[in-house]
């Protein structure tokens, strides 16, 4: 199944990103924590891919299992970091064989210890040049990342766009942002990117909040940021962990049900391979219907697209 397609037949799309873990241990608990979300009936689920030959043996693995064991659509993630152009077609062409159909293609943050970006010798520099190879060389539906509070290394926020419009152009038929906590820069992209004539759904990227040093850790390193009240209410909570993440669980509600209000195609979660946060988010999303109402005004706006009538 192709993402796009899917985001074009099936609104809201909800879906659960991971990392590969180290050990087999850590993959066997993985696929428990994927087993426990199946439930929430996810479109799709990721697996990040990190910059060290062991983790992506792993990333190859756990979409393997994904795909045989639990049936679940899953989406490679693939980088630039560290690999030549030809080895990086080896690489899709195993992940092709084990029948995976759609791949995130990143340029991917620099390894551990490393501040920046470095073109590897006979690699790829931008995130383009490979959805261009992905395009050109294979039957793949490929994702890309879009940065709703600007990427760090973008000039600005008009140069992000151009980035973003030459990923499209290159064949990206779908964009998932990186997390953030304030909706108006979401929806603000998207007018921005609409107005640049990217069409392609932009799929928001949520991270259930559930602990405050790590949401900091992620910010600084992301370059986002977050809205002052939230920022406070953490703040008064800053010893005690459970309530930052009972706060982090409430507000991640609040905020999923306001983007598929005002018409988000889905909402792609950043799990950090917990299900805990991610499940009593989705479930507070069905127990009010906002799911069910997001859906059924899709319904609604695909009918009267269909019909030729001018949806609101
Ligand atoms: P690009 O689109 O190539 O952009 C990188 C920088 O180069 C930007 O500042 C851009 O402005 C600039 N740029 C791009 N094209 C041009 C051009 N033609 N001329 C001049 N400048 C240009 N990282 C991982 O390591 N593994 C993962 O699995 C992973 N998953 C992610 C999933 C999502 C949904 C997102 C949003 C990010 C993910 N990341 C991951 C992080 C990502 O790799 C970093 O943010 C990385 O720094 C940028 O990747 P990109 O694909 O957006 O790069």
């Amino acid at each position: 199944m192709f993402i796009a397609e899917y985001l074009q037949r099936r609104r809201p799309s909800i879906s659960f990103e991971f990392f590969p873990p180290k050990t087999d241990e850590g993959v066997e608990n993985l696929m428990r924590t994927i087993k426990a979300l199946r439930i929430l009936n996810p479109g799709f689920v990721s697996v990040t891919y990190g910059a060290g030959g062991s983790s992506r043996v792993r990333t190859l693995e756990v979409v393997k299992r994904i795909k045989g064991e639990l049936e679940i659509e899953p989406m490679a993630h693939l980088t630039c970091v560290g690999s030549s152009r030809s080895e990086m077609r080896e690489i899709v062409r195993e992940l092709t064989l084990a029948g995976v159909e759609n791949i995130m293609a990143l340029r991917g943050d620099p390894p551990k210890g490393e501040t920046h970006f470095v073109q590897s010798t006979g690699g790829f520099r931008y995130a383009s040049e490979l959805i261009e190879m992905l395009r050109d060389e294979f039957n793949l539906c490929i994702g890309a990342g879009a940065y709703p509070e600007v990427h760090p290394d973008a000039l600005d926020a008009d140069d992000d766009i151009r980035v973003a419009a030459a990923k499209v152009a290159a064949g990206a038929t779908f964009l998932t942002t990186q997390f953030f906590f304030d909706n108006t820069a979401y929806f603000a992209y998207v007018d921005r990117a609409r107005a640049a004539g990217i069409d392609v759904p932009i799929v928001p990227g949520i991270m259930p909040i559930t602990s405050y040093k790590g949401v900091a850790t992620m910010l600084a390193m992301n370059g986002g940021k977050m809205p002052q009240r939230l920022l406070a209410e953490l703040e008064a909570r800053h010893d005690e962990p459970e309530a930052v993440a009972e706060l982090g669980v409430a507000y991640t509600a609040l905020q999923c049900r306001d983007l598929l209000a005002k018409g988000a195609p889905g909402l792609h979660f950043y799990t950090l391979n917990r299900s805990t946060a991610t499940r009593a988010v989705v479930s507070a999303l069905v127990a009010t219907d906002a799911i069910r109402e997001a859906a059924l005004a899709y319904e609604a706006t695909t009918l009267a697209r269909n019909a030729g009538v001018t949806a609101r």
